[in-house]
């Protein structure tokens, strides 16, 4: 029998806008092509410009990376703001509930470290969890 989703009664997570997840020196930041169209739209940028000025380089599976300052911050952060925030990437719709992360409570609380927004707002349904992480399947 398969095992209950640690996350099946819900999570609690209400984001506080700190923008931490947005600057990781070692963190990197993925567009699939539907999330780099929406954003060169966003911006009224050709894809290809869009390509060259904002991506560092193209992964497998059509997975382009995001291009970042040398502080680890986001290209699209400014002022500890999303330049881009309606059409941000899945990766950044869906954090924190990654299937890594929403794995087990001992990942969900690593998590909590460096997200304060992990145990604060609403809590998220087990269905509306399970909807975001099945979106960060999908993008792979
Ligand atoms: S680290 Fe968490 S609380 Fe801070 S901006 Fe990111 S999702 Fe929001
Ligand atoms: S695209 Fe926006 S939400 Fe995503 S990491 Fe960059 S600044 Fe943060």
């Amino acid at each position: 029998m398969p095992r209950e989703k640690f996350y099946k009664q819900g999570l609690k997570f209400g984001c506080t806008e700190c923008g931490q997840c947005c600057s990781h020196p070692d963190g990197v930041v993925e567009l699939t092509r539907q999330d780099m169209e929406n954003m060169a739209e966003y911006l009224a940028m050709d894809v290809g410009d869009f390509r060259e000025k904002f991506i560092l380089k193209a992964q497998k599976d059509d997975i382009f990376e995001l291009n970042s300052y040398e502080n680890g911050d986001c290209i699209f952060l400014e002022e500890g703001r999303c330049q881009v925030y309606p059409v941000r990437p899945v990766q950044c719709r869906t954090y924190p509930f990654w299937p890594e992360i929403v794995k087990s409570a001992y990942r969900w609380n690593a998590a909590a470290q460096v997200c304060p927004g992990i145990g604060e707002g609403r809590v998220w349904s087990g269905e509306e969890i399970e909807a975001l992480v099945k979106q960060m399947r999908r993008r792979k």
